[in-house]
């Protein structure tokens, strides 16, 4: 048997569709973000980062620093173990405490990242609530689906954001049956968001459950960055809201919040959270020290804010097709996977500039587009950079503008 290939010809199938994806080596700057060294063909050269999900550069703030040294120094590197077997530790706790006030919840639960926490609490609650219906949205994350999928109960998808669609779907299942609703608050890759007072109406009319992924949202919106359900006044409507650590809080990890109950179920019975050593201490330490700072910090959403808003005009003014959005995140469209990755590279190797290409699976074929993620650190003169280098680009590719027509 000829292994390698197996594996040549699979990647020789990406390189083709020009989907095969190529990491840019960096080295983050802690004072310096969104500006880093990037490592290539033996050399080095300086780049603005246009597509870090650090979305409020948390990654590199002094209370975060502080208190991550602080307790790397207390406690040592790692954190010993399993939750249940000697790993769980005075700091998993207070962030825990911390992420359930958050969001205005009776108790969290950490895991290792937000991923693991999707997959497990979603299998999981598949074996806690016998005959469970899961309704889920048609963009829904990776990790929802797999948590999903590897339960055995019974699982419809509604149309992405179609609230007439997932009514349907729960008036046509049987009344007396569990239901959960699983979805997301802001989608990353279109920026658009969820109604959720629409989907709790549903909910309630109809006996369900919800499970909203803030992951895009935790820290950058409602008044103490509890997420989209704290600014639209409907957390208290959700029954669980899972969130990162590792995106606009700066650190790592993952994490639901709910119930005590609810909790505790989870906590006792999914795989994912039983069996695999818990976050370090000292990054624990890092992500209470950035949840809470951020709590009190409203002004740095409302900069996260402006900044987006002034990029999406500046490419607008400039005709480059920027697609709706009514988040933070500013998805250009390109429309094809060859110069998509083609505009990427040259802005990274030509202009010091790195977006990365987003791509069929990520989004659908045809809607191959670049993804801008401007931070607070972001200045002017760094998005006046960027739009000339694009505008330069989309001459030079024939790409269309706004209102569809190739230069
Ligand atoms: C990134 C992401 C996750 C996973 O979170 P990590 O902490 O990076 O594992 C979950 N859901 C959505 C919508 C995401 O974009």
């Amino acid at each position: 048997m000829d292994y390698e290939a197996f594996f040549s010809g699979h990647l020789g199938r990406l390189h083709s569709e020009g989907r095969y994806r190529v990491f840019a080596e960096l080295e983050r700057h802690a004072g310096g973000f969104p500006r880093a060294t990037r490592h290539v063909d033996g050399g080095t050269h300086e780049v603005t980062v246009w597509c870090s999900n650090d979305y409020l550069g948390m990654g590199q703030h002094p209370d975060v620093l502080a208190a991550m040294h602080d307790v790397l120094d207390k406690c040592g590197a790692g954190a010993g173990g399993t939750r249940n077997i000697s790993g769980t530790n005075h700091y998993h706790v207070l962030l825990e405490r911390e992420l359930a006030d958050l969001h205005g919840k009776e108790a969290a639960l950490l895991f290792t990242s937000g991923y693991v926490s999707n997959e497990a609490t979603l299998e999981t609650l598949q074996t806690v609530l016998p005959n469970l219906i899961i309704f889920s949205d048609a963009l829904n994350h990776a990790s929802m689906i797999a948590g999903i999928r590897h339960g055995r109960c019974a699982k419809h998808v509604w149309r992405h954001n179609d609230l007439a669609h997932l009514e349907e779907l729960l008036k046509a299942a049987p009344a007396d049956a569990p239901k959960l609703i699983a979805f997301e608050s802001v989608y990353s890759m279109d920026g658009d968001i969820a109604d959720i007072n629409g989907v709790a109406d549903l909910a309630e009319r109809y006996g369900a459950m919800t499970y909203l992924d803030e992951v895009h949202a935790v820290g950058m919106y409602g008044k103490r960055g509890g997420g989209v359900a704290e600014r639209d006044g409907a957390m208290h409507r959700i029954d669980i809201i899972e969130g990162t650590l590792g995106k606009a809080f700066g650190v790592m990890g993952g994490y639901i919040t709910g119930t005590a109950s609810l909790i505790d179920a989870i906590r006792s019975y999914a795989s994912g959270f039983i069996f695999t050593t818990s976050l370090p201490p000292a990054l624990t330490a890092g992500a209470k020290a950035s949840v809470a700072w951020l709590k009190e910090h409203n002004e740095v959403r409302e900069a996260h804010q402006e900044r987006a808003a002034r990029l999406k005009a500046m490419f607008k003014a400039a005709g480059l097709p920027v697609m709706p959005s009514v988040s933070h995140i500013v998805p250009v469209l390109v429309g094809d996977p060859v110069h998509t990755k083609l505009i990427s590279d040259v802005l990274l190797n030509e202009h010091g500039i790195y977006v990365q290409p987003i791509n069929y699976p990520t989004v659908p074929k045809g809607t191959e587009r670049l993804r801008f993620t401007p931070t607070p650190f972001h200045t002017d003169d760094m998005m006046r950079d960027l739009v000339q280098a694009m505008d330069a680009l989309w001459a030079r590719c024939n790409v269309k503008r706004m209102g569809g027509e190739a230069a």
